[in-house]
């Protein structure tokens, strides 16, 4: 690690999640917002995966971690660290503060412990040992934690980033336990010697570690190292104010794939959690990038809002290239069951730009897209054949053969052939249009007849119209 105080080294952010459950939508704004940081500041964005709670970490958990960020695509610009395997080396700074009298050996049992604890709390004071002034019990191998020797007096301040000055009160600060009584470090413990050795310029993330940020800052001085930056981000509640929680729907990050967002929606839209630039809605990451800065971020809580969320998504819906919705597309449909058949790719892409303007999500595409991959003969909804009348039908079979000869289709040709049809026979088009709607989609959501038509393909436009009267004829 250099020598240079972390004010004069190049930028090194991180994010630290602990691998205990799913990846929450709170960590992914995290790495957001320290990956644009650095990046911003021609920096370096870390990983470390704070799994020192042997019993609550998994294996799962990490996955999902980086499948998480993965998704997002805000790679980390070096192999993540994992907590646990730097034990040792948080064990020698406990040790190192012991020699040097910042921490010392504390002997309370569980049940004096709960006595202090009580009698703290009736006086309002932080927990202290009767061993931060006494040495250990001769010929003693009771067992001990290592506890930091915090000041009795003063005050902490953390000159927050986001928030400003932020004063503790040093008498209001417990005398943290460094290391348990089986060598293990805690969370506090492992930060600082962490952040340090990964030389961490700017400490970014939850507002629910601003105080931890108090004590880790006295853990730093006692050790002589130079602090880095902190900055803590607002949480982020549900659309009500509430902390956000399971009644708030998705929080997790694979919920919000599995819902057919896109990462790129979901970047600029979790960027706009918390911070923005002026009005602009829709930015992308070079924009983000450029416009980033940490300080900016606002310290009142910002609220999910599924509105702007959708609004966002479906704007990047539109710009995302077709072959690429049509993978996803693709997946969705498989995911659901629907028969694909070999031209499904292709009739995909054909429709996706017919109707992806509908879209807010690619679970939303699959639904508009759903008529393209439908097998022939279609199985007609009631509401289809209730329109199949016998005049209706007749007036079907001529247009048919209308459209039969066109010679080009496209949207433009075909809206004028349905335009002269509905001319030649004197009825508008309401007269036939929902009963050729019903026919060609078999009832699903399908965009407009010309769009539709298109979609289709002429051999598969008039294919499904043939079999509807061929299936309509043998009805009576
Ligand atoms: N591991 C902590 C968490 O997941 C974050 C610690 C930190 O960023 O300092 O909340």
């Amino acid at each position: 690690m250099s020598a240079l105080s972390p004010a004069d080294r190049p930028v090194v952010t991180r994010v630290a999640p602990s691998p205990t459950g799913m990846m929450h939508i709170g960590t992914a704004r995290t790495a957001l917002f320290n990956w644009l940081f650095a990046r911003h500041c021609g920096g370096t964005f870390l990983l470390r995966i704070e799994d020192t709670d042997r019993e609550r970490s998994t294996e799962a958990a990490v996955q999902a971690i980086f499948d998480g960020l993965d998704w997002l695509g805000l790679k980390a610009d070096a192999p993540p660290v994992f907590q646990a395997t730097r034990a040792e080396l948080h064990r020698q700074a406990a040790l190192s503060l012991l020699d040097t009298g910042r921490a010392y050996r504390c002997y309370m049992t569980v049940e004096e412990l709960e006595i202090e604890r009580q009698k703290a709390r009736a006086e309002g004071r932080a927990i202290r040992s009767v061993w931060r002034d006494h040495e250990a019990p001769a010929g003693s191998n009771a067992p001990y934690v290592i506890r930091f020797r915090g000041p009795l007096e003063g005050e902490t301040i953390v000159n927050d980033l986001i928030k400003g000055p932020v004063r503790f009160q040093n008498k209001e600060l417990d005398d943290l336990v460094l290391l348990r009584s089986d060598g293990m470090p805690t969370y506090n413990l492992a930060v600082v010697v962490d952040d340090h050795d990964m030389g961490i310029t700017h400490v970014i993330r939850g507002d629910d570690h601003l105080s931890n940020a108090a004590r880790q800052s006295l853990i730093y001085e006692a050790l002589g190292w130079a602090k880095p930056a902190f900055a803590h981000l607002p949480l982020i509640h549900g659309p009500d104010g509430a902390k956000l929680s399971k009644r708030h729907g998705a929080q997790a990050v694979s919920e919000f794939a599995d819902m057919g967002y896109l990462p790129e929606g979901m970047r600029n839209y979790l960027a706009r959690l918390g911070w923005g630039h002026g009005d602009d809605e829709i930015f992308d990451d070079d924009q983000a990038i450029a416009w980033f800065n940490v300080a900016d971020v606002v310290s009142a809580p910002a609220r999910l809002d599924w509105d702007k969320l959708n609004f966002i998504n479906g704007q990047y819906i539109r710009q995302a290239d077709d072959a690429r919705l049509a993978d996803l597309t693709l997946d969705i449909h498989r995911s659901r069951d629907v028969h694909l058949h070999a031209g499904a790719l292709e009739a995909l892409t054909r429709a996706i730009p017919l109707v992806k303007d509908g879209a807010k999500t690619i679970l939303q595409l699959a639904d508009l897209t759903l008529f393209v991959l439908k097998a022939r003969p279609l199985e007609l909804d009631p509401k289809t054949k209730n329109l199949l009348t016998d005049e209706t039908r007749a007036r079907l079979g001529r247009l048919r053969e209308h459209l039969a000869r066109e010679a080009a289709w496209d949207i433009v040709s075909l809206e004028q052939a349905v335009r002269t049809f509905s001319e030649s026979e004197g009825v508008g088009i309401g007269k036939f249009g929902p009963a050729l709607r019903g026919v060609l989609s078999g009832g699903a959501p399908a965009p407009d007849l010309a769009s539709t038509l298109t979609a289709l393909t002429r051999e598969e436009s008039l294919g499904r119209i043939d079999d509807a009267l061929s299936q309509s004829q043998q009805r009576v």
